[in-house]
Parts: C-alpha cells; sequence; structure tokens
C-alpha cells in the first residue's frame, strides 16, 4: 500500500471540512476525488500534501504516519489548476526549478528536461517563455516540472479546468498515458466528472465533507449509490416509483425504487415498447437529442439517428437502453 487515509478530520472552528474520510491508494494509480464546490476536495489535497493540520486520523506512506513530517519533505508534488509557472523564467528553467534546488549537475539536469519536455509533448520548447504557450502548453510544462523530482506522488487540483473544452479533452487524453508512461501514483480533486473519468482508474464521490462512495470507477458509474451522486456523475435525469418500474419492465428488468438514466437511455426504435410524444428536438453532431413525454413515465430525453426528422408533436416508440441506465438502492429519503 502507497497512501492510506484513515479517518482523517480536518476542522475549520465548528464545521468539519472533511469529516472522517478513509481512502487507499496503491502504486501507480490515480484516484480523483470527485465533489461539488466547497464539498472539502482541497482541504483534503492540502492535508495530503501536509499544508492542513489534521483534526483527528492519519494520513500514512508505506505504512509510516505522516503527521510530523513537513511538505517539503514528504516527497509529493503539486499541481495547481493555473500550473503557476514562474514568468520569467524559460520553460527549461521551470522544469528544472526543483532540480536545481537539489544541486543536482547541469549535465544531468538538461538531460532530465529534455526526458521530461519530450514525455509530455514539448520537445523544443525549452527555451520558450510561459507568456508565449497556450494554456494547454503552459499545463503541460506545469506537469514536468511536477514530474522533475520523481515524485512518489502527485497532487493534482482540477488540472484541467482552466482549459476551453477542445483542449480540456485533448490534453486528458495526453495526460493520463504521461501518468501510467511514468508510473505515477496520482491524487486528483475536481468538480468535473469528464475530467475524473478522463484521468482516473478510481473514483472517491465527496460530499459535504464525507466520502460517500468508492471504487473503480466503472463501478461508481454502473451502481451509483444514490440520486445525487447520480446525478453528479452526470446522468441526466433520476425517476422513481412508477416512473421507474415502467422503463425498467421496459428494459426487461426487475422493479426497483429508482432509476438513473443517462440522456441517451432512451432510443427512438418503431420497435420499442415505450410510447411517447415529441416536446423538443434538437440535431447535435452525432444524433437528434428529444425531450419527450413518455406513456407511465413523464417528461424524459431520448435520442433518435441522425437525420430523423421529428418535430414537436409527433408520436414515437422509444427502446430502452441498459447499457446507459443505473438501478438505484433504496436510500434514507426514499
Ligand atoms: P472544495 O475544494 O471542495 O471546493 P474546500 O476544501 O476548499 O472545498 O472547502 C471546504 C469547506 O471548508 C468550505 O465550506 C470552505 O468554505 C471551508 N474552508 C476552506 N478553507 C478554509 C479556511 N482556511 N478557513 C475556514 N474555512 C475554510
Amino acid at each position: 500500500m502507497t497512501l492510506a487515509l484513515t479517518d482523517v478530520t480536518v476542522r475549520y472552528g465548528d464545521t468539519a471540512a472533511v469529516d472522517d474520510v478513509s481512502l487507499e491508494l496503491e502504486p501507480g494509480q490515480v484516484l480523483a476525488v470527485l465533489g461539488p464546490s466547497g464539498c472539502g476536495k482541497s482541504t483534503l489535497l492540502r492535508a495530503v500534501a501536509g499544508l492542513e493540520p489534521l483534526s483527528a486520523g492519519a494520513i500514512a506512506w508505506d505504512g509510516a504516519d505522516l503527521a510530523g513530517v513537513p511538505t517539503h519533505k514528504r516527497g509529493f508534488a503539486l499541481m495547481f489548476q493555473d500550473g503557476q509557472l514562474f514568468g520569467h523564467l524559460s520553460v527549461a528553467r521551470n522544469v528544472a526549478y526543483a532540480l536545481r534546488i537539489r544541486r543536482t549537475p547541469s549535465a544531468r539536469v538538461a538531460a532530465r528536461v529534455r526526458e521530461l519536455l519530450a514525455l509530455v509533448g514539448l520537445r523544443g520548447y525549452g527555451d520558450r517563455l510561459p507568456g508565449t504557450l497556450s494554456g494547454g502548453e503552459r499545463q503541460r510544462v506545469a506537469l514536468a516540472r511536477a514530474l522533475a523530482v520523481e515524485p512518489r506522488l502527485i497532487l493534482l487540483d482540477e488540472p484541467l479546468s482552466a482549459l476551453d473544452a477542445t483542449l480540456r479533452e485533448r490534453l486528458a487524453g495526453d495526460l493520463r498515458s504521461i501518468l501510467h508512461d511514468a508510473g505515477t501514483t496520482a491524487l486528483l480533486v475536481t468538480h468535473d466528472h469528464e475530467e475524473a473519468f478522463a484521468l482516473a482508474d478510481r473514483l472517491a464521490v465527496m460530499r459535504a465533507g464525507r466520502v460517500v462512495q468508492a471504487g473503480a470507477i466503472d463501478e461508481v458509474w454502473r451502481e451509483p449509490v444514490d440520486e445525487d451522486t447520480a446525478l453528479f456523475l452526470g446522468y441526466a435525469r433520476v425517476l422513481r416509483e412508477d416512473a421507474a418500474a415502467r422503463v425498467l419492465s421496459a428494459a426487461g428488468l426487475p422493479p426497483a425504487y429508482a432509476v438513473a438514466l443517462r440522456r441517451s437511455a432512451l432510443v427512438v426504435d418503431p420497435a420499442g415498447a415505450v410510447r411517447a410524444t415529441v416536446e423538443s428536438a434538437r440535431v447535435t453532431p452525432e444524433q437528434v437529442r428529444l425531450v419527450v413525454v413518455a406513456d407511465g413515465i413523464g417528461e424524459v430525453d431520448a435520442v433518435a439517428p441522425l437525420g430523423s426528422r421529428l418535430s414537436p408533436g409527433d408520436a414515437v416508440a422509444l427502446h430502452v437502453d441498459v447499457t446507459r441506465l443505473a438501478v438505484l438502492p433504496i436510500t434514507a429519503e426514499g
């Protein structure tokens, strides 16, 4: 085991920003802590970094308690949203910064910087100043700098959130393969499920200071513990009771109290068992997105193949795609 958090609590006055959190992270794994703004994820990250004292619980590395170990002795690297590069230093100097502080010989520094810039896809960028780079390039430099000292753990605070959507998607794929190629163990915090899915192997969903669910990404995705978690993971709607039973029976599944649907869980199909009336239709590059009112279900989202000519008021039949829904367990509220 590498990193282990046991019953970690961080209080600010009377409120617990992090409340009794236990998590484990194996070597080479990327764990994303996913939660809405204010849920305590940055506080958790800072606690792991040693920048926030614990009110209770323990953080250990390979079984050794980190309580008395200051930030710079933990062997962890931090990378923030905006990269925080030194604007007056070249890319190469930024990447080399921590190596120089450690008095690494210059030939070794130069070789390591070349290697790292190649790793992050920025070969030949060494002499550029950060101000002349795009947002994505700056984040890559920040990553190279964080990896320079071969940290045993890298802590990432929403590393892609400052980037625009296209760039974010591209860099997410790159970042994932860079972390895997370098064999880096990483703890990522984010409010963006896309960022979590793009980068991590494992997911811990956090709400109001607590971890409400943790597991492999596909497991958590397939079986969210409750409605809030499902919606936060990107499911479009949660249906309950009769509406849920109707969708599940059309999908050939046993009834349950609630079901979470992705926007594409209901698909227009003349052979489908669910009858509905189109409320609105919007063409996207991949498909036609519909909002429909379905018999016995009510208003839901649905999709139709591109080229379908559907207008409000049209009657359609829908089939339920079982891979795009999650059956939710009965919750306390339920
Ligand atoms: P997140 O990163 O999920 O947005 P934070 O960890 O930043 O959440 O904050 C969790 C909670 O703790 C919030 O209610 C926030 O207002 C509070 N908080 C964070 N830092 C401090 C601080 N230094 N002093 C007091 N309260 C804080």
